[in-house]
């Protein structure tokens, strides 16, 4: 038996879904996801996300790791690693920092961002141009 359309409860479309409207459900979802952190970072799991919340409020007013800013309540913040191998075994991450920061992966441990506006850009090559005798 079909199911009767229904009125969205967001946007008031008719749709086939059971509350909302397939665009306003994706919608919600990417609010969701921008609040607690995409699939990825859900999918690490539950000890993450508890060492996210221990960890959390601590990190308000503290510099984030990565880009140097203070990390501010009501800021998109992920659990981050402070060791790649940690990372790369997807254990739970070790410090809080700016979600972008963590995401973009801009700023390594190593590199701060003003080394980085600093690298050099030219390269010497040491050989010898060709075909001069
Ligand atoms: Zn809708
Ligand atoms: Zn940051």
């Amino acid at each position: 038996m079909a199911r009767l359309p229904r009125r969205c409860l967001s946007c008031g479309e008719l749709t086939a879904n059971r509350s909302r409207c397939t665009r306003c459900t994706v919608a919600r979802n990417a609010t969701r996801d921008a609040a607690r952190g995409t699939t990825a970072q859900r999918s690490y799991g539950a000890a993450h996300q508890s060492v996210r919340r221990r960890l959390l409020p601590l990190a308000y007013g503290q510099p984030c790791p990565r880009c140097g800013a203070t990390m501010h309540e009501g800021q998109a913040l992920d659990l981050g690693h402070s060791d790649q191998a940690a990372k790369r075994a997807r254990l739970p991450g070790d410090r809080i920092e700016h979600a972008l920061c963590n995401r973009s992966g801009r700023f390594s441990d190593s590199a701060s961002p003003m080394t980085l506006v600093l690298a050099p850009t030219r390269v010497t090559h040491p050989e010898s141009p060709p075909g001069v005798a």
